[in-house]
């Protein structure tokens, strides 16, 4: 085989492996009369099939297929003998169909079984052509052809790539949280923040006031009847300290105007909680 060719054919199995999951060894369904072809033409089937396939190949033949051969009788023995190496491919066809039409339905709407068919029944082909994926060999004048993809093969092979670029809706579900999550841990791979110590040492300082606080609004828990009037007074409160600001600093101590401050801030937080 031409190098060119060679290549041709690697790329083209690259491409059955990469976006159908073709697998060796390939499953190749061979048809009576390619089996007919291969021993009067004295081709080494499966030699040949394991180069243009670039791969190791499994062989096989339908009861359908086999079947025509026997029918065939004693003048084509030596590809019922060839036929017989092959793995039985059972189709369940209760009554012998043609071969074509077996292997059509062996291979059915999406060839699921990732068939390679190897058939040199010219209508049968243009019928698989019809369907993505599916490699088909023939032997043309003692030479076995792969055939480049059909139409079907690179229009799904490039749905199937649009597919895998844009994330189906769940899949966009599934990735919110995680590219939110990114960031934080970003973060931390990041410079380091101030000294964890001198961080504590704030808390220390800060701390105490608040537990005070929170202790003090647990001894006296203000009712909730009580809340209407003690903003009331907060009202009161508002209007003194603006006419004390007025004032001269002497007549009002900054000891009663803290006190008067404390006492409000303490009557909204009830407020507060409660809504
Ligand atoms: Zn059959």
């Amino acid at each position: 085989m031409r190098q060119k060719r060679a290549k041709a054919y690697r790329k083209l199995m690259a491409l059955y492996s990469m976006s159908f999951g073709f697998r060796q060894p390939y499953q190749v369904l061979v048809d009576s009369e390619m089996c007919k072809d291969a021993t009067e033409r004295k081709i080494e089937l499966l030699k040949q099939l394991t180069v243009i396939l670039q791969g190791d190949v499994k062989p096989m033949i339908t009861q359908c297929c086999i079947h025509e051969l026997y029918l065939l009788g004693k003048s084509q023995q030596p590809a019922v003998d060839l036929a017989k190496t092959f793995e039985r491919r059972k189709c369940n066809h209760r009554e012998v169909i043609p071969g074509d039409e077996c292997l059509a339905s062996v291979v059915g709407e999406t060839n699921k079984h990732r068939y390679v068919v190897a058939t040199q029944s010219q209508p049968l082909r243009v019928k698989l052509r019809a369907i993505p994926a599916v490699p088909i060999v023939h032997v043309n004048r003692s030479v076995m052809v792969l055939e480049p993809p059909s139409d079907a093969t690179i229009q799904s092979k490039e749905y199937r790539e649009e597919q895998a670029l844009h994330p189906t809706g769940s899949e966009k579900q599934s990735l919110a949280p995680s590219t939110s999550a990114e960031p934080p841990r970003k973060k931390k791979k990041g410079p380091k923040g101030p000294n964890p110590l001198s961080v504590k040492k704030k808390k220390v300082e800060t701390k105490p006031p608040v537990a005070k606080d929170k202790g003090k609004a647990k001894e006296r828990p203000v009712p909730e009847a009580a809340a209407g009037e003690k903003r009331k007074r907060d009202d009161t409160a508002d209007d003194n300290e603006t006419a004390t600001a007025q004032q001269p600093a002497d007549s009002q101590p900054q000891d009663e105007l803290r006190r008067k401050k404390k006492r409000r801030r303490k009557a909204t937080e009830p407020v507060v909680v409660n809504t």
